[in-house]
């Protein structure tokens, strides 16, 4: 099954996870919010795994308030200059006004990529929960769709399930993710898992693709600040 164009281009700066989609093929749910033109027929979704993606915005020694974005925003504007000069291609994730509505982990589960795990991410069985969507664009491509990639579902084979037991917040349990629960405790002075989730650091799935240090507290850092800003006092 070929793959995007140039694919290694990508692969070597860390977005090593493509998907492409026929917009006709998507549930109209999830693309009405993405309103597309006519002359758009496609959707490329692209995505990190592991940590070549944060060893790169790096070494590029980014300063912005959202590195991460803002690599991958060049680094698929430099790969559609290369391969695909004609193409007309719209960002619809990220930094665009309402991104939040794009159901990213729709789209995950669609491509193959996501199994929920209990502490509300995807995971597979390869990189464990170690892997995030990072970019998608719509075009007037042609190029062939993408097959589904699904590397498996590690939970239902996982008996102990350490993340549910490391949650210190409690949000795990019953069965479902108590997201107030989680706010609550990730708020609470001396945190353990303010700059990290413990539940997700728990997880045997995918260890040796676990991200760094640094990347796993900048991702923790952004989203406690939209949780301070969101909380109800
Ligand atoms: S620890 Fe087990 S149940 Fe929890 S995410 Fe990993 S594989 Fe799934
Ligand atoms: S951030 Fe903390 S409270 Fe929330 S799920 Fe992870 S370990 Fe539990």
């Amino acid at each position: 099954m070929p793959g995007l164009p140039d694919a290694g281009f990508l692969d070597e700066r860390g977005l090593n996870r493509q998907h492409v989609f026929n917009l006709a093929a998507l549930p109209a749910d999830l693309l009405a919010p993405l309103a597309p033109t006519a002359h758009e027929r496609q959707l490329i979704l692209f995505g990190h795994a592991g940590r070549r993606l944060w060893e790169c915005v790096q070494a590029e020694g980014l300063t912005s308030a959202h590195p991460i974005d803002e690599y991958s925003l060049r680094t698929v504007e430099h790969w559609l200059r290369r391969n695909l000069p004609e193409t007309q291609a719209r960002f619809v994730f990220p930094n665009t006004p309402g991104h939040q509505r794009i159901g990213l982990q729709r789209l995950g589960q669609l491509a193959g990529w996501h199994h929920p795990a209990p502490f509300m991410l995807g995971v597979d069985a390869k990189w464990g929960s170690w892997f995030a969507y990072r970019a998608a664009i719509l075009t007037d491509t042609n190029l062939p769709a993408s097959a589904i990639e699904d590397l498996g579902h590690p939970c239902p084979a996982c008996t102990d399930k350490p993340c549910i037991s490391a949650c210190p917040g409690k949000a795990l349990e019953g069965g479902r993710f108590d997201m107030a629960a989680c706010h609550q405790h990730r708020l609470a002075d001396q945190s353990p898992c303010a700059l990290g989730c413990l539940a997700r650091q728990a997880c045997p799935v995918g260890a040796k693709h676990r991200y760094e240090d640094s990347q796993i507290q900048h991702s923790a850092a952004g989203s406690l600040a939209w949780i301070r800003a969101h909380a109800r006092t």
